[in-house]
């Protein structure tokens, strides 16, 4: 059983996550989206589990996919559910420098836990969680941008 973990912050699940997901559950058997509970990140839009419920709405037709939430090292939580790697996904090169080094810590803190990075389809590299959140917050459709489900959820959020 190949199991990998997608870890993220998911504030919201865009498409752009969604494609990484399909692209991991076709290469492994089992894939867990795992949302940070504590990342070094300024205050999320979304409460954990309302990002659960987007990713589970959003996730529902794929039976190898399951959500989950953790605190503390990626590579712990990797060990603890048995996965074999750490899926990220890869953007452009801005992305880069970044995951390059994470990537690097997360093997010397466990060596047995490798680092996976997918790129999603071209028409989704510019997409990221933050801009959404804006043109969201701007009152714009994102409809090409995120699964109904998380459309839904922005729209109640920023509604006056
Ligand atoms: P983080 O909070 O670590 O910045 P996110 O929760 O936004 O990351 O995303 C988790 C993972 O998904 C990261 O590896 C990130 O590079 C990747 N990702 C985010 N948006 C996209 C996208 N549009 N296409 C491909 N990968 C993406």
């Amino acid at each position: 059983m190949r199991k990998v973990i997608y870890p993220g912050t998911f504030d919201p699940v865009t498409y752009g996550h969604i494609d990484i997901i399909k692209r991991a559950r076709e290469l492994f058997d089992s894939v867990i989206v795992t949302i940070a509970r504590n990342p070094n990140k300024i205050l999320p839009l979304f409460s954990v589990e309302e990002r659960i419920e987007m990713l589970e709405k959003s996730l529902k037709d794929f039976d190898n996919v399951v959500v989950d939430t953790f605190d503390g090292l990626t590579v712990e939580h990797a060990k603890n559910v048995g996965a074999i790697g750490i899926i990220r996904g890869l953007r452009a090169v801005s992305d880069f420098e970044y995951e390059f080094q994470m990537a690097l810590m997360n093997r010397k803190l466990d060596g047995n836990i490798s680092t996976i990075f997918l790129m999603p389809h071209e028409k989704y590299t510019y997409l990221n969680s933050s801009i959404i959140r804006n043109l969201a917050s701007l009152k714009s459709d994102v409809s090409d941008f995120v699964p109904p489900a998380v459309q839904e959820a922005l729209i109640n959020k920023f509604k006056d």
